[in-house]
């Protein structure tokens, strides 16, 4: 019999004839047998107390003296360090790690190697395992397999002895504000639902691994069936709109099941069966490695797909379980989780949350996505809430601002709602703007045009009466599939785009993969900066046969309709006119041509700038990224949030290159526009058109809220006062306080 599964089957007889009375008996009688099965001197295990304290309670091998007096702070000597990080450490030579904290009566000074595993159930910290042995050594794979697996089961011995974690006292009744970010906009005011963090097998271990295979075979195949239920069950419902939604279905769940085909963790499943544990178990403990290695992971298109398969894990659970069990759900409520992943958020939806707080969820993460789609508020990175909030806490999600208040003061939960009613009130006069042209007051036609990414959200040109699209960023598709694929099928992708919008004009921005955008699976790159390093056009003029199987597709797509296609990232007129040539020598080959064919790029980097004149002959139209235009002029992340509203774009600096670039765009007779979000945002939009801009490209969502704010504003009246506070105000940082201060006076609600 292999090591795990006799040490699995010597402590499921403990188990089995544990005394309920004696839990330190129990301790003491698992360090035996792990010290013994692995051959080590040293077994001990630790527990917490009063929440942040690491008590040794039972030990093979240390001075049993010591056993109710040693104990060390979380985050103190590499117990402690173990329990802080929630990581495994396997250290051949243990006293001279920079963490390690000697205590004399413990004896352990002559013990060098060691291996602490923190012991967590359904998230909560409640111990730490400790191997120790006297020669210096690492512990191989299978060892720290079997030493988790264990950790696995003491959680189980440790949990029926220690209460429930319950914050109380003042702490769970303050009012308290998290920043955070925003993943889709909205307010929503309600109880906070925590769902538990973990799904706790009842049953760890088995006897018949070939019954336990069976029925994990049996959980995965109902879990897809309703999966796919889910799908066709929801997004349509909440959208009510026919092709887009079946798109958009196959879109997230092409993703969602290829995560699970390539990460081969079914496979990994079925080896912990086989080492004795139950499928239940065996499920949670590969959802667990899985946690562990989210950890580590920075790229947040990757965590987002792990968070992806911690969804699948959790589901498969509740289906070898019989049916998760459903708790009643006030309608409008706030959901707060760690993570959450797709299929998550449509059950959610279905059950009538109004908003959710994701701890770990980026803007590109599908939840975000979908919670978008779906009109859920939404928020990420708020962090420390979880820990603060308890179930039925009331709570204010405020994803415009990116904030939630838990336990708001009442005046400030007044706030709020007036602020819900004058929205559906400004909202129904919204409705009103649909079919109209956006217009400013005195009668300048602005066109609003949509930038969006996913089929799904091709019915917004409907729901908003956008001019067009402005900006369709192909790699979000790709994105979502988790792959760049070939060319028919990428043409199927612009097809529909192109069916959808008729008569509306589209621009097609080519790939702009790498920096924040990495498809599953490609290295990360060792770039110490991958904003600027190689990423976007550069990858494709690297890779010609990338961007001409794009452009291919795009070309057979438009199928003799008007074509535009736009290049990101783009440095030099050099690199633009390379990518230009592509095109040009894919169209000579496409048939039916484009009717027109019109080729644009981003100014997104400033060095374009200082090459006007030569770019505004080659290229028929320009569209200004202010996202990364920022962060290139000001030398300011876009990712990092302590810069997020340091730089303005309203500013005399940006102001001016802006101004430039429409002058003399204008006189060279090329179309300039701005897709930034900068311009979704009504200030903005108000210096924009100042500016003379008129074509602003934004998400669905500020469409009509811009174009209400267009139609009180006078562009005749406001121009000669943006000009002459552009000339006086020369080392201003920013613009923002006067120009909203004009727009208050002159009634323009924005
Ligand atoms: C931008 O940089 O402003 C832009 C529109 O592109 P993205 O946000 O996709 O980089
Ligand atoms: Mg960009």
């Amino acid at each position: 019999m292999s090591t795990p599964r006799r040490l699995l089957a010597r402590l499921r007889n403990l188990m089995a004839h544990r005394d309920a009375q004696s839990g330190a008996g129990d301790l003491l009688a698992l360090a035996r047998l792990v010290a013994a099965e692995l051959v080590s001197e040293v077994c001990s295990v630790y527990v917490l107390r009063g929440g942040d304290s690491l008590e040794l309670a039972a030990t093979e091998g240390l001075r049993p003296e010591s056993v109710g007096r040693t104990r060390l702070r979380v985050g103190e000597g590499l117990v402690g360090l173990a329990a802080a990080s929630g990581e495994t450490l396997n250290l051949p030579d243990a006293q001279n790690h920079p963490a390690f904290a000697y205590r004399p009566e413990t004896g352990e000074d002559s013990f060098a190697s060691l291996l602490a595993v923190p012991v967590r159930r359904a998230g909560r910290l409640l111990g730490v395992l400790v191997v120790q042995n006297r020669a210096p050594r690492r512990y191989d794979a299978e060892e720290v397999d079997v030493v988790e697996t264990v950790a696995m089961l003491l959680a189980e011995l440790l949990a029926a002895t220690q209460p429930e974690r319950n914050d109380s006292g003042l702490a769970a009744a303050l009012s308290r504000r998290f920043a955070a970010s925003s993943l889709a906009p909205g307010i929503a005011i309600g109880p906070v639902i925590l769902p538990s963090t973990g799904r706790v097998p009842q049953r760890l271990l088995a006897d018949d691994p070939d019954r336990e295979l069976q029925r994990v075979e049996q959980a995965w195949e109902q879990m897809q069936r309703g999966i796919d239920q889910l799908i066709s069950d929801q997004l349509p419902a909440t959208q009510g709109k026919k092709a887009a939604d079946a798109a958009a279905s196959r879109e997230i769940l092409d993703a969602y099941r290829l995560v699970a085909g390539d990460a081969g963790w079914l496979k990994r499943v079925n080896e912990a069966i086989r080492s004795g544990l139950s499928a239940e178990a065996a499920v949670s403990r590969v959802a667990g490695e899985l946690r562990d290695r989210m950890r580590r992971i920075t790229d947040p298109y990757l965590r987002e797909r792990l968070a992806d398969l911690e969804d699948m894990a959790g589901r498969l659970l509740d289906h070898l379980s019989g049916g998760a069990p459903q708790e009643v759900v006030v309608a409008g409520s706030i959901l707060l989780v760690r993570r959450l992943g797709p299929a998550e958020l449509l059950d959610w939806h279905a059950r009538g949350i109004g908003g959710v707080a994701i701890e770990e969820g980026s803007a590109s993460g599908h939840a975000a996505i979908l919670a978008r789609a779906l009109g859920i508020a939404a928020i990420g990175s708020a962090r420390g809430v979880l820990e603060y909030a308890n179930p039925g806490d009331e709570a204010v999600i405020d994803a415009d601002e990116g904030q939630i208040f838990l336990r708001p003061a009442l005046e400030l939960k007044q706030g709020y709602i007036s602020a819900i009613a004058a929205r559906s009130a400004r909202q129904a006069g919204w409705a009103s703007l649909r079919d109209k042209p956006a217009m400013t007051g005195d009668g300048t036609r602005i066109q609003l045009m949509l930038n969006i990414g996913l089929a799904m959200e091709l019915g917004q040109l409907a729901t908003t009466g956008a001019d067009g699209i402005g900006l369709f960023r192909t790699e979000i598709a790709m994105l979502a599939r988790g792959a760049v694929v070939d060319t028919p099928e990428q043409s199927a992708v612009y097809t529909r785009v192109f069916d959808d919008a008729g008569e509306k004009p589209v621009t097609f921005r080519t790939l702009d993969l790498g920096g924040d955008k990495l498809l599953p699976g490609s290295p990360t790159p060792e770039e110490e900066n991958p904003a600027m390093g190689w990423r976007s056009l550069r990858i494709g003029l690297d890779r010609p046969a990338l961007l001409r199987r794009q452009l291919r597709a795009l070309l057979l797509a438009a199928a003799g309709r008007p074509l535009s296609v736009m290049f990101p990232m783009v440095a030099t007129v050099a690199e633009f006119r390379a990518a230009k040539g592509l095109l040009l020598a894919e169209a000579a080959r496409v048939r039916p041509a484009p009717s027109v064919l019109r080729v644009g790029t981003m100014l997104e980097i400033p060095s374009l700038m200082w090459q006007l004149p030569s770019l505004l002959k080659e290229a028929d139209f320009i569209s200004v990224g202010t996202n990364d235009l920022m962060q290139f002029l000001f030398a300011a992340d876009r990712g990092t949030p302590q810069l997020a509203n340091r730089y303005d774009v309203i500013s005399p600096a940006v102001l001016d290159l802006l101004g430039q670039l429409h002058e003399q765009a204008s006189a060279a007779g090329v179309d300039v526009s701005i897709c930034g979000e900068a311009a979704s945002r009504p200030l903005e939009a108000i210096a924009f058109a100042g500016l003379g801009y008129t074509c602003l490209s934004m998400p669905a969502s500020s469409i009509l809220p811009i174009k209400a704010m267009l139609s009180d504003l006078d562009l005749t009246k406001f121009r000669p006062y943006l000009s002459s506070l552009r000339r006086t105000s020369g080392g201003s940082a920013s613009l923002r306080e006067p120009i909203a201060a004009w727009a208050r006076e002159h009634g323009v609600r924005f």
